[in-house]
């Protein structure tokens, strides 16, 4: 007979990881599937100095922290990227590009992207004054110049959070008005430090070692003009890493997984963790304490 699982966690970033160390301790029997290396998106972050007990530490040195606190356990993390799932039985069924998995639960904890601008030196200068998060980073601005690229809630959020540390701030949107909601747009507008540049795309993001300059094109006239920032800050939405459900689990708004105050997806023994799921603040402190809510609640389950 095929091997039965108690629980299967998809995705080995904070909330995978922290999942994984309550499941050890409840003497689970378990599996940690990878996409490609443990450590999630923090990997990919300069400096972490919000998460408690961490003064300052650069992302990639939490990451492999919270790897080797949880392989110090006697943790073994697959890689094996998940490809498909069948969650129509009791037993439910994870698909690898290798195998087929079965196990009685599952916890999905495969975070989301950032949307990228698709601009020119956007990759070479990611980490390097590019960045997708205001929250995180913001902190490294103080007194400099910064531009945030977008126009919804998060970019205008941002946009206010950032006027408070920076000397001054551009947002920079593609639009002749704002999508945000209305309370967001109005205490923008009354910001003195806060320049809005409308129907404005950026074309390039230039500097040698760190981000220098940014170059933008109006729409409408299609001149392009240059603009001498410390710090871009892009605030276009994060896509979640969904395509290997298949719906198979409800979504809001078609994108982010709901989960009810247990983290239990709309599957029966189904659950989902920090980024991935439906939730207000997207931050590690929020994916480790999912991982640990997410693993109480389906020991009682099974
Ligand atoms: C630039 C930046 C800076 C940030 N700075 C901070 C900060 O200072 N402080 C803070 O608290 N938060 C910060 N964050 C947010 C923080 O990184 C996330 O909230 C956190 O990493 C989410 O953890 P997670 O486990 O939910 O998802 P992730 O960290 O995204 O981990 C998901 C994991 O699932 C894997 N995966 C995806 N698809 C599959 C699949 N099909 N099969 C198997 N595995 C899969 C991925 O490879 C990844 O390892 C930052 C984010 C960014 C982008």
């Amino acid at each position: 007979m095929e091997h039965v699982y108690d629980l299967i966690i998809i995705g080995a970033g904070p909330g995978g990881l922290s999942a994984a160390i309550y499941a050890q301790r409840a003497v689970l029997d378990f599996l940690i599937l990878e996409k490609w290396f443990p450590g999630g998106e923090i990997a990919n972050t300069f400096e972490v100095e919000n998460y408690l007990g961490v003064n300052r530490l650069s992302g990639m040195e939490l990451a492999e922290k919270m790897v080797q606190h949880v392989q110090d356990l006697g943790v073994n993390i697959t890689i094996d990227p998940v490809v498909n799932v069948d969650f129509s039985g009791d037993i439910k069924k994870v698909i690898t590009e290798s195998t087929t998995y079965l196990t009685k639960t599952v916890v999905i904890a495969t975070g989301a992207s950032a949307k990228k601008l698709g601009a020119k030196c956007e990759n070479r200068l990611g980490g390097y004054g590019l960045t997708y998060c205001a929250t995180c980073d913001g902190f490294l601005y103080k007194n400099k110049v910064v531009a945030v690229v977008g126009g919804g809630d998060v970019a205008v959020e941002d946009a206010i959070y950032l006027s408070r540390i920076a000397k001054k701030v551009y947002l920079i949107h593609r639009r002749d008005e704002l999508r945000a909601i209305k309370a967001l747009q109005e205490r923008l507008f009354k910001l003195d430090n806060v320049e809005i540049i409308w129907d404005s795309v950026v074309e390039e993001i230039a500097g040698e070692n760190f981000v220098e300059k940014i170059i933008i094109k109006n729409k409408n006239s299609q001149e392009l003009s240059s603009l001498e920032v410390n710090g871009v800050f892009i605030a276009i939405g994060h896509s979640p890493n969904i395509d290997f459900l298949h719906n198979q689990v409800e979504l809001v708004e078609g994108s982010w997984i709901k989960t009810d105050s247990h983290l239990e997806t709309s599957s029966q023994g189904v659950y989902a963790v920090g980024d991935i799921r439906d939730t207000y603040l997207r931050q590690i402190v929020m994916s480790v304490s999912d991982g640990a809510l997410a693993v109480s609640s389906l020991t009682k389950y099974l």
